[in-house]
């Protein structure tokens, strides 16, 4: 059984999505473990996204991540990492196959709805960025 952090970015709460994010979740057999809503402030958002902090979006991404609640979710099931990344699609919704959360509902490579973990490293890194281990239900 693996785990992974997923988020419902401001765009996405703020468009409606919640619901129809997390129908696509269950309804592919994926198990939520931890959930809740938040606001980050830009500090939390420039930590979480600190890979990225060399990058020229940057300031623009962390901007956007702290401008709304978001849901942060722990995801579990088989293989969860790349089916959540599946069902997602590709970064830029442009480019994201049809069918995925980016292709259907983003609007932009920035504002592209929801984010999800890529490893299993990254995974551990954001899950516990948001939950403790009495906040994640087994
Ligand atoms: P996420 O990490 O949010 O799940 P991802 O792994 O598909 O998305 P990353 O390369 O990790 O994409 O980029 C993190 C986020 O930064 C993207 O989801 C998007 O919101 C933003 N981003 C990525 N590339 C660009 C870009 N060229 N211009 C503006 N924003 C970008
Ligand atoms: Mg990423």
């Amino acid at each position: 059984m693996e785990r992974t952090l997923s988020i419902i970015k401001p765009d996405g709460v703020s468009r409606g999505l919640i619901g129809e994010v997390i129908r696509r979740f269950e309804k592919n057999g994926i198990r939520i473990a931890a959930m809740k809503m938040i606001r980050l402030t830009r500090k939390q958002a420039q930590g979480f996204y600190a890979v990225h902090r060399e990058r020229p979006f940057f300031d623009s991404l962390t901007q956007f991540m702290s401008s709304g609640p978001v849901v942060v979710m722990v995801l579990e099931g088989e293989n969860v990492i790349e089916k959540n990344r599946t069902l997602m699609g590709a970064t830029d919704p442009a480019k994201a196959a049809a069918g995925t959360i980016r292709r259907d509902f983003a609007t932009e490579i920035e504002k592209n709805v929801v984010h999800g973990s890529d490893s299993p490293e990254t995974a551990a890194f954001e899950i516990g960025y948001f939950f403790n281990r009495f906040e994640i239900v087994a």
